[in-house]
């Protein structure tokens, strides 16, 4: 007799792909599938310190965690300039440990409860290795954007007519080998370790075995819907034929938790956050006393890192502006020291007057509250599908992955935002603000709103979003058959 459905996730150990992949699980599980997701001890460690992600997932029967080592030290700061060294961790330690926990250990088929299909991060080629050895299904989620992802699976052939790699010149020359982007697409928009040097070598090894995996695998889970996507979706469906566009994920999350029978013995969660760390609620009641759509939110997500100068640039940008700001400042996001002395007291006062600096946010009930105007952020994927989702215009400063396509695509693609993109001086972040606040708030609003009900639509029963998550359901069920 086959054995029941049993998925692996297995996410990339960082905040956004963790977040993405708790949330599908969780679909997963509530449509009856048996689901573990396997995460990095040190992942493990921190959502361990999260109760209310815990106990949320407690309550599920037929879930559990599994965890693995990443190799590193526990002190090591696994920070975005040392992520090689988690990647190198992954490949020496992990991969090993992974194929030997599939081959002959606790996910075998020898095991008591066999993995019938594993769904890793999309950057995790060695998963599809094993999985081709014993002969279970792989379907990748890649948690990046899918246009980023479209340039990812170019890149044989951008690297065949030579647009990759590509110095510091010449930035603004348009790229021919993506289908669908010849028009807008510029060298300076593709993801940012294509611009080459040392760091970009190795990453783009990993991209270059992504972009030769990702074809060969059953399908491939996205984070998006039809409508923001299709431009280029057409294109990559010619490569990968089986896409599930699930997105935007936190918002079907959202409306299938609503709907799902509560355990009566429980309370039902209202936090369904899977945030890695402890959020400063108090934002919310300083925002309740600021007018409405007049406050830019800053971010710059849960890796990325700014220099000193480019901290007091963005600084000095955001008072100059006039407006009222609620800035994130993550303990480690500023690359390096600097003393108060250092510090402008005219920053200080203004600040106290219009400015809120926290260290962590609950992102998604900022983004939904009424003061908030704009949203000033790196682009990574889950903050620009939560802005798209509230109704927010952007002002997009990227810092990598595919940070660079995705501010591209907010400006020109689908025209709700702005791309400083390689500039952050106080004059160009005082006229961006004062530019989505007020100039083109009214055009940006439009856009985005627009998109907005797209995305609810498709989470909706029957919108293409509901069809494809129940698409990806019935499929991992009949592969037990
Ligand atoms: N986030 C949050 N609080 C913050 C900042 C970010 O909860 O103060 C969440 C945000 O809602 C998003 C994730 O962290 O879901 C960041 O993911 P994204 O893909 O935007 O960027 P990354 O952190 O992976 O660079």
């Amino acid at each position: 007799m086959s054995p029941p459905p049993h998925v692996l996730i297995f996410p990339l150990p960082m905040q956004g792909p963790v977040n993405c992949m708790l949330k599908l699980a969780e679909l997963l599980c509530l449509s009856g599938i048996s689901v573990t997701v396997l995460n990095t001890d040190h992942i493990h460690r921190t959502l361990l310190r999260r109760t209310n992600v815990l106990s949320r997932f407690s309550r599920y029967r037929n879930f559990r965690f599994q965890t693995i080592s990443d190799g590193l030290s526990d002190d090591h700061p696994r920070s975005s300039e040392r992520f090689l060294e988690v990647f190198e961790g992954m490949r020496t330690v992990t991969e090993p440990a992974f194929r030997e926990m599939m081959i002959s250990g606790c996910f075998s088929s020898r095991s008591a409860s066999p993995v019938t299909v594993i769904i890793p991060d999309g950057s995790f080629s060695f998963a599809l290795d094993v999985a081709e050895e014993i002969q279970i299904p792989v379907i990748y989620f890649e948690t990046v954007s899918p246009c980023a992802l479209w340039t990812y699976l170019r890149l044989p052939d951008l690297i065949d007519a030579g647009e990759v790699p590509f110095n510091g010149n010449d930035l603004d020359v348009l790229v021919e080998s993506v289908p669908g982007t010849e028009t807008f697409l510029r060298r300076r928009d593709l993801p940012s370790f294509y611009r080459g040097d040392n760091l970009a070598n190795h990453v783009m090894q990993i991209i270059l075995n992504e972009a030769r995996h990702v074809p060969r695998a059953y399908g491939v889970i996205v984070n998006t819907f039809d409508v923001l996507d299709a431009s280029v979706l057409v294109h990559m469906r010619k490569l990968c034929p089986n896409i599930y566009c699930v997105g935007p994920l936190h918002t079907l999350h959202k409306s299938r938790l609503a709907v799902a029978p509560k355990p009566t013995t429980q309370k039902p969660q209202s936090n369904v956050s899977n945030s890695l760390w402890e959020e400063d609620r108090t934002c919310l009641s300083w925002l309740d006393l600021q007018p409405a759509k007049s406050v830019v939110y800053v971010s710059i997500g849960s890796m990325a890192r700014m220099t000193v100068d480019q901290f007091f640039e963005l600084w000095h940008g955001l008072v100059n502006s006039g407006k009222p700001f609620l800035w994130v400042q993550r303990p480690g996001s500023v690359l390096g020291e600097y003393d108060d002395g250092q510090v402008p007291q005219y920053l200080v006062d203004e600040t106290k007057e219009r400015g809120f600096i926290v260290t962590w946010v609950p992102q998604e009930e900022v983004l939904a509250h009424p003061a908030i105007g704009g949203f000033l952020t790196h682009s990574g994927w889950n903050s620009t599908m939560e802005s798209i989702m509230e109704g927010v215009p952007m002002i997009c400063w990227p810092f990598y992955v595919d940070q660079q396509v995705n501010s591209r695509f907010v400006s020109e693609v689908w025209k709700i935002g702005l791309d400083i993109k390689d500039t952050c001086d106080r004059v160009v972040i005082e006229k961006a603000v004062n530019n989505l606040i007020h100039v083109k708030r009214d055009d940006f609003s439009r856009s985005v709103k627009a998109l907005a009900e797209s995305g609810a639509r498709s989470v909706a029963e029957d919108g293409s979003s509901y069809m494809d998550l129940n698409r990806l359901v019935e499929d991992i069920k009949s592969m037990n058959l």
